[in-house]
């Protein structure tokens, strides 16, 4: 039998348990799910938006996979100092590396970290009840917040802050959340993009959402949009760059309806500082004026704008994070790899893999991660028998338990969402997510986990 570790149980780790357990030369495959969390799907449960339940029913998808006979989740496992890639290696034929990018990139500008500035996944982490941001408590109380980038993450946050609570009172989102959004007072999201709109990295679908939002007006500058040459003529821009450009169109032309909030879309500003006020806090952004260089970059101008923030969200892009023990390129992000083959020393090394964000950087849909999980686990299948030429202790479960591990395994997993299930009807809800780690294994040890 092949016995396989993959490591991450979000949507590259599932679909590449599902190639490896989907064809049908080697039915005698046993595939390791391990997550450092107790609960599976990673980015769709933590980073999917919470009003956004089309794609979060792809965790039914997910969830057959994690269901097969040959499949077996074990989470709250965390891979790295203490369970060293050296040791996978000792209790599994191969380990395939789904970790993800789980760090923010930086600005690198003054001001960075200044109270009131915060990457904005740290945000999406707290309306997503991820456990490691449950005491993360935002200014709210802001009149204006600045969401710097121009991404379908800023998308995401400029959304979840425009949006009443009343909105989305319906979803998952942690009660704690909810009732500071409730008790929010931020009336002006400024979200910015230091190119033009034509470069904006957002996908239409999204753009177009926020102005069918029942509180918020979108407010675009028609000058502004302007510099941007495309914007006279879109037609041979790529399909969704046009589509972004149609949008902002309609927009520039029409007259703010006179709701509570407004998004602010701004585009040619290029993040120079954030500022202090005399608490100490953040109170504005400094953003130099740009304009097109011609090759689709930009330059500065010697003009500047100060937007005013008590809310500063910095949504400039995931980064990898290396795992101890395993190489990683830190300029790219990525474990150097060859088609999802691990590269030591540029040197393939046996049986480790990787696939996804960690594989390839943090781009694409989510359906992006299946033919890149594909690739990896077909690499692996070709060299099944030559990995299966190793002798391995019995099940690798007992070895985890006596390298220090407690996994959570699925029963306990089926546990966390009863207890979810339960939270919610007591609190005249749907399911409501658990947010913080005491609660998660509380609810997984009731359970058989
Ligand atoms: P992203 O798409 O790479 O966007 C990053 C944004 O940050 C860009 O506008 C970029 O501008 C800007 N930026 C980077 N460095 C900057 C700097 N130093 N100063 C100012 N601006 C800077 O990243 P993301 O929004 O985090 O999304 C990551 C991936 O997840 C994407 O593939 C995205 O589509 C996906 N995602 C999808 C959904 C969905 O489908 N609903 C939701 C969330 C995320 P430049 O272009 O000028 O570099």
């Amino acid at each position: 039998m092949l016995r396989v570790a993959v490591i991450g149980s979000g949507p590259s780790g599932v679909y590449t348990a599902e190639a490896l357990t989907g064809q049908h030369q080697l039915p005698d495959i046993a595939v390791d799910v391990l997550d450092r969390l107790p609960c599976p799907y990673g980015l769709v449960r933590y980073g999917v938006a919470p009003d956004h339940e089309k794609i979060k029913s792809l965790q039914n998808n997910l969830r057959r996979v994690l269901e097969d006979p040959r499949v077996r989740f074990l989470g709250n496992v965390e891979v790295g100092e203490g369970l060293a890639p050296e040791r996978l290696r000792e209790m599994y034929h191969a380990v395939v590396y789904c970790v993800g990018s789980a760090a923010d990139r930086r600005l690198g500008v003054p001001g960075e970290d200044l109270p009131g500035s915060y990457p904005a996944t740290r945000f999406v982490s707290w309306y997503s009840a991820h456990p490691d941001e449950a005491a993360g408590g935002f200014p709210l109380d802001a009149k204006s917040a600045v969401v710097i980038g121009v991404g379908n993450v800023a998308v995401d946050v400029a959304r979840v802050l425009a949006r009443g609570a009343d909105e989305l009172r319906h979803t998952d989102v942690p009660d704690a959340a909810l009732r500071a959004l409730a008790a929010g007072e931020v009336t002006d999201v400024h979200m910015v993009g230091r190119r033009g709109p034509s470069q904006a990295k957002f996908t239409t679908k999204e753009l177009r959402e926020l102005g069918t939002l029942a509180d918020a007006d979108v407010l675009v500058r028609e000058d502004e949009l302007a510099l941007d040459p495309a914007y006279a003529d879109p037609s041979a821009l790529p399909a969704v760059a046009r589509r972004n450009v149609e949008v902002l169109r309609q927009w520039a032309g029409r007259p703010p309806a006179g709701r509570s909030r407004r998004i602010h879309l701004r585009f040619f500003l290029r993040p120079q500082e954030l500022t202090a006020g005399p608490d100490g806090r953040v109170s504005a952004v400094r953003f130099v004026r740009t304009v097109p260089d011609g090759t689709g970059g930009v330059v500065d101008t010697a003009a500047s704008e100060e937007i005013d923030a008590q809310l500063v969200l910095r949504s400039v892009g995931y980064r990898g994070v290396p795992v101890p023990g395993l190489p990683f390129d830190p300029a790219r992000g990525v474990v150097p790899n060859d088609a999802g083959r691990v590269l030591r020393d540029g040197v393939v090394a046996p049986g480790e893999y990787v696939a996804g964000w960690i594989k390839r950087g943090p781009t694409g849909v989510i359906g992006t991660n299946r033919p890149c999980a594909k690739e990896t686990a077909a690499g692996l299948l070709a060299h099944a028998s030559a990995l299966m030429a190793r002798p391995l202790p019995a099940d690798p479960l007992d070895a985890l338990r006596a390298a220090g591990a407690r996994p959570v395994a699925w029963p306990g997993w089926l546990a966390i969402e009863a207890a979810e299930a339960a939270l919610g009807a007591s609190l005249g809800r749907g399911t409501v997510k658990i947010p913080d780690w005491s609660g998660l294994l509380a609810a997984a040890r009731g359970g058989a986990g």
